[in-house]
């Protein structure tokens, strides 16, 4: 018997395409939803049914909640899969589904509110024993002394944060008095603007740290698993453009402790379903910064170590099914990297959305491309830029790295500028092969391409 039914998948592109597959898997039929400039993608014509829930804009179609809780009234679904972005950290959203009486596939709509506030997760860490970065416990008051005295006691540099942020945006760092309350109102102004939510906070600004992450898998009966870290250090704009696991150079020991650590939180929070602890690493010390409630863009590198297929589990688990597997179970095998194809000029990073003329994806062992492109795709402007993530698993780093290389060069994606020669560049990079990486890594790296270009 499949777990449910039918699911609905609320997302488009390359995690639509994702989810349909792993539903198939299940014997689980499917629902598309899409927006008008969407019927084409490739999960649309696969899925069982399909429903078009309004025009291009995300706010008229993927992020129209009651379009969305409708479609899935009018075709029986039982379940909602939200995918990554969009609506997949909205309580409310996911509140909607569970009074609609549909199977959120998600955690609690009281934790995705719990982490949604950067400053109330960071407390509900911490009270748990998560080590957090200094910062201000909490929101920022108002008054210019108290900010100073706060900031003070940090030390700069400082970074000033969206409490409500995401996608890298919402973050200022700061080196001076003199600036701080300017990158304060800034910040406030803007994150007003993007969610709707201007409260910031302030941390210590690490120096190139790395970024580590914790993959979670935990099941409604309180069984809770890790799978592992992932290394998300390759960062622009402090968005990911390249991730690894496992993280390069850390001990057994490290990783024992941070899974430990993550498992231990998560528990204690009554977390259920996948989940993503994020952290810097510096100096040998590991600090949360924030908990991704969802499946992330590079979950398949856990995919490709563990041999687990993440949205199965996730499913599998909302469905009120115990977890399959137990800690020792998880073993981790080789080494995985996934490379962001993002429709983006690579040196400028402007979207360039336009018709693709042609596409040929690489293949061979240890090579997988999760992709929703296709000859003759129009990439309409509306969306995100990720056109494709190709991931390569070896028996250790070095043969991923090689793997990687060979498939970048097979792979052709022509029409629209691309950051596939971006990719190629890193994986020649000596210092990236050495595993030499932190999260300013790309940022000087462009730098010096730019400088030896011009
Ligand atoms: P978002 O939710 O927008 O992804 P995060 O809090 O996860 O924001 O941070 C994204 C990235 O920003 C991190 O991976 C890191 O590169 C950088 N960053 C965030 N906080 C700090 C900090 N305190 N010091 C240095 N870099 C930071």
């Amino acid at each position: 018997m499949p777990p449910f039914d039918k699911i609905l998948i609320a997302n488009r592109g390359e995690i639509a395409l994702r989810i349909l597959r792993a539903c198939r898997e299940l014997g689980i039929k499917t629902v598309a939803v899409h927006s008008t400039v969407d019927r084409d993608l490739p999960h649309v014509r696969l899925a069982d049914e399909s429903v078009c829930i309004g025009p291009p804009q995300p706010a008229a179609s993927y992020l129209n909640m009651g379009a969305i809780v409708s479609a899935a009234e009018v075709t029986d679904a039982v379940a909602i899969h939200p995918g990554y972005g969009f609506l997949a950290e909205n309580a409310d959203f996911a509140e909607s589904v569970e009074q609609s009486g549909f199977v959120f596939i998600g955690p609690k709509p009281q934790t995705i509110r719990l982490m949604g506030n950067k400053t109330n997760a960071i407390e509900a860490m911490r009270a748990v024993g998560v080590p957090c970065v200094p910062g201000s416990d909490g929101e920022l008051p108002e008054s210019s002394a108290a900010l100073l005295s706060i900031a003070k006691r940090i030390g700069y540099p400082v970074i000033v944060k969206a409490a409500g942020g995401g996608g890298g945006r919402g973050m200022r760092v700061v080196h001076t008095e003199a600036a701080l309350a300017n990158a304060v109102v800034m910040t406030r102004n803007e994150a007003q603007h993007a969610f709707g939510d201007g409260r910031v906070y302030l941390e210590k600004f690490l120096d190139r740290p790395r970024h580590i992450e914790i993959q979670i898998l935990a099941d409604h009966h309180g069984s809770v698993i890790h799978l592992g870290e992932r290394d998300c250090s390759m960062q622009r704009r402090h968005q990911k453009i390249l991730e690894e696991a496992p993280a390069p150079g850390l001990s057994e020991q490290q990783r024992r402790h941070l899974g430990r650590l993550s498992v231990e939180a998560c528990r204690q929070i009554g977390y259920r379903g996948a989940g993503t602890l994020e952290f810097l690493y510096l100096d040998g010390h590991f600090y949360f910064i924030e908990m991704n409630t969802r499946i992330q863009v590079e979950h398949p590198v856990t995919e490709m170590i563990t041999g687990i297929d993440l949205i199965k589990e996730q499913i599998l688990v909302a469905s009120g099914m115990p977890l399959r597997y137990r800690q020792e179970d998880i073993v981790c095998r080789g080494h995985a990297i996934e490379c962001r194809i993002n429709a983006e000029d690579p040196r400028t990073f402007m979207p360039a959305p336009g018709l693709i003329s042609a596409v040929h994806a690489p293949g061979g062992p240890g090579i997988r491309m999760d992709s929703h492109a296709y000859t003759g795709y129009r990439i309409p402007p509306y969306y995100d830029s990720l056109i494709a993530k190709l991931i390569a698993h070896g028996e250790n780093r070095l043969s991923a790295i090689a793997r990687m290389q060979t498939a970048l060069n097979e792979l052709v994606i022509e029409g629209i500028p691309h950051t596939a020669p971006l990719q190629e560049a890193i994986m020649v990079d000596t210092a990236f092969q050495r595993g030499e990486i932190d999260i300013g890594f790309l940022e000087r790296k462009l730098s010096g391409l730019i400088d030896t270009a011009e």
